[in-house]
């Protein structure tokens, strides 16, 4: 899947995922569109490869086909006005096209990122500033914070939708409570085996968990073993 949807513009690559049946809503194409994937990468000639490339600390930025993915099983919580959050930001890409899907009217609408690796939260906040999104973080439309994930940033919720961009061995509670009712969580579960879960969570605060499919991502873990990871 991954090299049919490589391109050598921003756009050529959102037109294939757009083709191949990836993205199959205009409110995402649109929002993806904006986000320059140069912006959030060190070497800018794979920037439209459809493939996750390092970022660092052993970390990758996802490929755009499971950033897009990810995006359309939250779609029908990311409203305009939304709360999200986005756990393992990383370079600060998916928190982008986040914003441009809740915060388009500048009427409410608020992205939170989490990341414990503090270099990758300062360079996030370099790559969304050339990504054009400088006002939105001094509005604090978008914010990025260096923290342990597994408990979410509670101040922040509830959040319509989470986003978690690493797999955690189970599911984390705090997360589980930081989600509004009703409210939509996409997570990787897993550690040899991974798999995406949707967790809902109901207008009446009940929560239903449901396995999506079979992935591979980096560990949701604890950052000593992440900076000694042999990677
Ligand atoms: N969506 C991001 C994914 C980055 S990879 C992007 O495409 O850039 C996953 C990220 O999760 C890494 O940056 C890693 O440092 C971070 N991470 C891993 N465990 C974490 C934890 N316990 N708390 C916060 N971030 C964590």
């Amino acid at each position: 899947m991954a090299w049919r949807c490589s391109g050598s513009t921003n756009s050529e690559l959102i037109s294939k995922m757009a083709q191949n049946g990836i993205l199959t809503s205009e409110r995402i194409l649109n929002a993806m569109s904006k986000v320059d994937r140069a912006n959030y990468v060190h070497d800018k000639r794979a920037a439209y490869e459809d493939s996750p490339q390092r970022i660092g600390y052993g970390a990758t930025i996802s490929a755009p086909h499971m950033h897009a993915y990810a995006v359309e099983h939250l779609l029908s919580h990311l409203k305009d006005g939304a709360k999200v959050l986005d756990v393992g930001s990383g370079s600060g890409y998916l928190v982008a096209v986040l914003h441009h899907l809740v915060a388009s009217n500048k009427q409410g609408g608020k992205v939170v990122g989490i990341e414990h690796i503090n270099e990758l939260v300062d360079w996030s906040i370099q790559n969304l500033k050339k990504d054009g999104l400088e006002e939105a973080l001094a509005t604090k439309q978008i914010e990025v914070f260096a923290g342990d994930g597994r408990q979410g940033y509670a101040s922040g919720g509830p959040y319509d939708a989470i986003h978690v961009g690493a797999a955690a061995p189970t599911i984390p509670d705090a997360l589980v409570e930081q989600l509004a009712s009703p409210g939509r969580m996409f997570i990787p579960v897993g550690t040899q085996t991974q798999h995406i879960y949707h967790v809902d969570k109901d207008e009446n605060g009940k929560v239903a968990k449901k396995e999506i499919m079979g992935v591979s991502y980096v560990p949701l873990t604890d950052l000593e073993k992440q900076r000694n990871a042999p990677f």
